[in-house]
C-alpha cells in the first residue's frame, strides 16, 4: 500500500466547542512522510505535529502543545482524516481551536470528499503492535493487543435512560467510519452545563453541536441512532489514536475511557518500543475496502 495526501486545497470555518473562537481550517496537500500536521497560520505557520510527544492537557476535549502553542479539540478532524487513510496532510488554523461544526465528523468527511485523496510513491509505514499494552483507572480501562488490521471496541455505560449500556466493535476504514461513526454527534449531561461554564468550557456549545441529555431524556432530538452516544465515544477513541503518528495495526478496547485514558494508552504504547514494529507489510486489501475514496491511481510525490 502506498501512502496518500489528498488532491487539492479545501477550507472551511467555525465556531471552537470550548474556547467559542472562529477559526478558518484549511486542509492542504502534504509530501510522503510529513504525516498529520497542523499549523498555526495566525503564529507565522508555527508546526504541532498531531503526535502522541505533543499531547497537552486532556478533559473534556485532546489539545496538542508545543512550546506552549496549544491547539484543541482536535479528535473529530482526526478521526476522519485517520479513518480516511490520509497519511500526510497539512491542517492549517489561524487559532486556537478546530471548529466543532455540527458535533460529528460528518462536515470534515464531506470536506475529505471534496479534496479528494491520491496516493503517493512511497510506502505507507503501519505501526504494528506485537504485545498488549494496557491503562486501567478506576474501573476505566483501554488496551491494545497484536491483531492484522485496525480494529476497535468501545464500550460505554452511562446510568441514563437513553443511553445505558452501548458498544461498538468494528474494522475501522473509510467505509465502515463513514456508516457507523462519523454521523454520530456531541453529547452532554444538562447537569454538566453549568459546572463546564463556571471551568471556562463549551463557550462555543449550543443546541446545534451537541446533543443534550436532561434528566430523563434528550432535550434537543430526535438522535441520529439510537445509540448515538457508544458511537461518539468510538469517534474519539479514533480520533485519539490518530496521535500514535502512523497508521495502526492492532485491536483496541475501550471500556469507560475518554481522552484522558485514549491518550495515555498513546503515550504508553510509543514509550514501549519493544510493544510495535514499524512495517510495509500489509494483508491482501478487501475489495472495496478503500479504493472509493481514491480518484487518482498514481501521482507524484
Ligand atoms: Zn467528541
Amino acid at each position: 500500500m502506498q501512502q496518500t495526501t489528498i488532491h487539492r486545497p479545501v477550507e472551511t470555518q467555525g465556531v471552537g466547542l470550548h474556547t467559542g473562537v472562529e477559526s478558518k481550517v484549511s486542509l492542504m496537500p502534504a509530501p510522503a512522510d510529513t504525516g498529520i500536521v497542523f499549523r498555526r497560520v495566525d503564529l507565522d505557520q508555527f508546526l504541532i505535529e498531531a503526535h502522541g510527544s505533543n499531547v497537552a492537557r486532556v478533559s473534556y476535549a485532546t489539545s496538542l502543545m508545543k512550546q506552549g502553542v496549544l491547539l484543541s479539540t482536535t479528535e473529530h478532524l482526526l478521526a476522519a482524516i485517520y479513518s480516511c487513510g490520509i497519511d500526510n496532510i497539512f491542517i492549517d488554523i489561524d487559532a486556537i481551536e478546530v471548529p466543532i461544526l455540527d458535533g460529528s465528523a460528518e462536515p470534515w468527511m464531506q470536506l475529505i470528499d471534496a479534496a479528494g485523496i491520491r496516493k503517493l510513491r512511497r510506502k505507507r509505514r503501519y505501526l504494528k503492535v506485537i504485545k498488549p499494552v494496557e491503562v486501567v483507572e478506576d474501573g476505566r480501562r483501554i488496551a491494545i493487543f497484536p491483531c492484522d488490521e485496525f480494529h476497535v471496541r468501545c464500550y460505554v455505560d452511562f446510568p441514563h435512560p437513553q443511553v445505558g449500556q452501548q458498544e461498538v466493535e468494528m474494522v475501522v476504514n473509510a467505509q465502515s467510519f463513514r456508516q457507523v461513526l462519523s454521523r454520530a454527534r456531541t453529547f452532554c449531561f444538562e447537569s454538566d452545563i453549568a459546572p463546564l461554564r463556571s471551568m471556562g468550557l463549551i463557550r462555543g456549545g449550543s443546541l446545534e453541536n451537541a446533543i443534550v441529555l436532561t434528566k430523563d431524556g434528550i432535550m434537543n432530538g430526535p438522535l441520529r441512532f439510537s445509540d448515538e452516544f457508544g458511537r461518539h465515544k468510538a469517534l474519539d477513541l479514533i480520533g485519539d489514536l490518530a496521535l500514535v503518528g502512523l497508521p495502526l495495526l492492532g485491536r483496541v478496547e475501550a471500556r469507560k475511557a475518554g481522552h484522558a485514558l485514549h491518550t495515555q494508552l498513546v503515550s504508553k504504547l510509543l514509550a514501549d518500543t519493544s510493544s510495535w514494529i514499524i512495517t510495509t507489510e500489509e494483508r491482501e486489501p478487501v475489495a472495496g475496502e478503500t479504493t472509493e475514496l481514491l480518484q487518482s491511481p498514481a501521482a507524484a510525490d
